[in-house]
């Protein structure tokens, strides 16, 4: 099974060719963020414009380095959402034309079993699982019991782990996105400010870093007053492990709970070195769990990983049709 994927969701125009769900053909990436860093942020509209620019050509570029042309593609995979619905749009209006002009089969895809899926282009996947999502949007524990199956057991009841990472790099005055200078920065200093952690009512996956944010916003605004300087590198070492402490002990617990043969890391965050190796080492010591973690390129967004969880709910049957919109709120469980 040939798949081509794309992604348009957020700031990256994507497209990637798949072979049987787990071997990458190719996998292009055009990154908008320069076009947003002097604003902050992602500016939507922006956003739009640059996909319906790049789109064409980054297609083209995935089937040019994966030697194949549409009579070879057995399905398009494209991001219906969750994301920014001008954006989500370019890509699937582009999927809708190519699948009507070729007849080729259409499989929508929530661009967080995408994210998971990331997962299968290294590893088998072993049912029942837990994925940790980590992302500029989201941050939850997803079970699954099989394949396209996915069961919210938990989830940020405010910001996105990534949302906090940039809004804290932002109070230091680094650019956007900020989660990558915050992890250097961690890496250089020592956790020795005081930072809370939300660990929310006994029992519950939820989680909660908005307080944590306000934390680190006024440690720095007290520290200004009284005319006292912090070290950036420790303030950022600090968050780092007051985010990082409580990622990996909920997933501990749920992975414990749940009974899970496997692990998986996912999203932008999950490119962060700092949470990398607290699970490498918390799963070192555990056995009969394994804990799989992608490769940068395919933690932040992707199209081969919605190639990849295209491929398997095509593969179970799932076509979407030309009446396909943008769904900027789906909902996984609904998948
Ligand atoms: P979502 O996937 O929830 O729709 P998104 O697609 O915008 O949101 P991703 O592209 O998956 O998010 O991830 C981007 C986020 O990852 C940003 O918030 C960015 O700061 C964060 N990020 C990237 N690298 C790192 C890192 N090394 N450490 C911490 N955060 C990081
Ligand atoms: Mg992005
Ligand atoms: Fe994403």
């Amino acid at each position: 099974t040939i798949v081509l994927g794309i992604e348009t969701s957020c700031d990256e125009t994507a497209a990637a060719v798949i072979k049987n769900g787990t071997e990458i053909l190719s996998n292009v990436v055009a990154s908008q963020i320069e076009s947003h860093k002097r604003f902050g942020g992602v500016v939507p509209e922006i956003a739009s414009r640059h996909h319906v620019e790049q789109i064409t050509i980054v297609i083209e570029e995935a089937l040019k380095e994966a030697s194949v042309g549409f009579s070879d593609i057995d399905a398009i995979a494209v991001t219906e959402g969750p994301g920014l619905v001008g954006a989500l749009l370019v890509g699937v209006n582009a999927a809708k034309a190519l699948a009507f002009a070729h007849g080729i089969p259409l499989v929508g895809v929530h661009h967080i079993a995408g994210h998971i899926y990331a997962n299968r282009l290294i590893a088998d996947m072993k049912f029942p699982l837990i994925s940790l999502v980590v992302s500029g949007g989201h941050t939850e524990l997803v079970y699954m019991k099989e394949h396209g199956s996915f069961e919210v057991i938990g989830e940020t009841r405010d910001d996105a782990a990534g949302e906090a990472y940039d809004k804290v790099a932002r109070t230091l005055n680094l650019p956007y996105p900020g989660g990558p200078h915050i992890d250097r920065l961690a890496q250089e200093g020592q956790p020795t400010l005081k930072l809370p952690r939300a660990w929310l009512e006994e029992g519950s996956y939820d989680f909660s870093f908005s307080g944590l944010k306000s934390a680190v916003i006024n440690t720095l605004h007290n520290a200004e007053q009284r005319g006292e300087t912090i070290e950036p590198q420790d303030l950022a070492a600090s968050f780092q492990e007051s985010v990082i402490d409580v990622l990996v002990t909920k997933t501990l617990k749920a992975v414990e709970e749940y009974k899970v043969n496997q692990v998986l890391l996912a999203g932008g965050v999950a490119a962060n070195k700092g949470l990398r190796s607290a699970l490498e080492s918390a799963f070192a010591e555990i056995k009969d769990v394994e804990l799989i973690i992608p490769p940068l390129a395919l933690c932040t967004d992707n199209a081969a990983m919605i190639a990849a969880a295209g491929t398997v709910l095509f593969e179970k049957g799932n076509r979407g049709n030309y009446a396909m919109n943008a769904h900027p709120g789906l909902d996984i469980e609904s998948m």
